[in-house]
């Protein structure tokens, strides 16, 4: 699968790829909102570690897990991070205001950041390690920020299936995505229209 590609579980337990398009959205599949730990991922820093080296980050250049080093509490402001990213996603997904002391909580976050760098042995790009915790946090706020605060928010959406809360950032190039994934909600509303059409013959 691409990286940046997850497998995700949908309610009747049928897995299917869903591409958020952007990090930040990535980061939401880790875990529930509210602290509901059946869908947590991240339950100890080498968790997230793991997480990282198939995540959309890999994509600008490799991540071994032993050169991220997350502390508890850096973890523990990721896990925050990602519950008040999840309801400003979907505040801003459904083109209403979010609020204002949830964007200082982003602003906040995006303090650090990974650093790509060009390795002098290879020539070719690589994160500056050690990879910590605040970094990686700091990475998905400032794409958050970017997106949010710019001009691609109108390519944040949330799936329009009317039973899936999934949000995803469209990067396709006409800008017409509407489903987390073809193999499932595409797929679900194509079986719909086409009942509904045969059902008037
Ligand atoms: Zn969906």
């Amino acid at each position: 699968m691409d990286l940046g590609t997850r497998l995700i579980a949908g309610p009747d337990g049928q897995a299917f790829p869903f591409d958020p398009g952007a990090f930040f959205l990535e980061l939401l599949l880790t875990g529930g909102p509210d602290g509901d730990q059946r869908w947590e991922l991240l339950r100890g820093p080498s968790d997230l570690a793991a997480w990282l080296v198939d995540s959309r980050l890999a994509l600008t250049a490799p991540i071994d897990a032993d050169d991220v080093r997350i502390r508890p509490a850096e973890l523990r402001a990721i896990k925050q991070f990602r519950d008040t990213l999840w309801t400003v996603a979907h505040v801003v997904a459904a083109a209403e205001e979010p609020n204002e002391d949830e964007l200082e909580f982003i602003n906040a976050a995006a303090e650090s950041s990974m650093r790509p760098r060009i390795a002098l042995d290879t020539g070719v790009c690589e994160w500056a390690t050690p990879i910590t915790g605040s970094q990686v946090l700091g990475t998905a706020a400032r794409e958050a920020i970017d997106v949010i605060g710019g001009d691609r928010i109108d390519r944040l959406r949330e799936c329009e299936a009317e039973d899936c809360a999934l949000v995803f950032l469209d990067t396709s190039r006409p800008g017409n995505r509407r489903w987390c994934s073809m193999q499932r909600c595409g797929n679900r509303h194509k079986v719909k229209a086409y009942r509904a059409r045969h059902a008037k013959d």
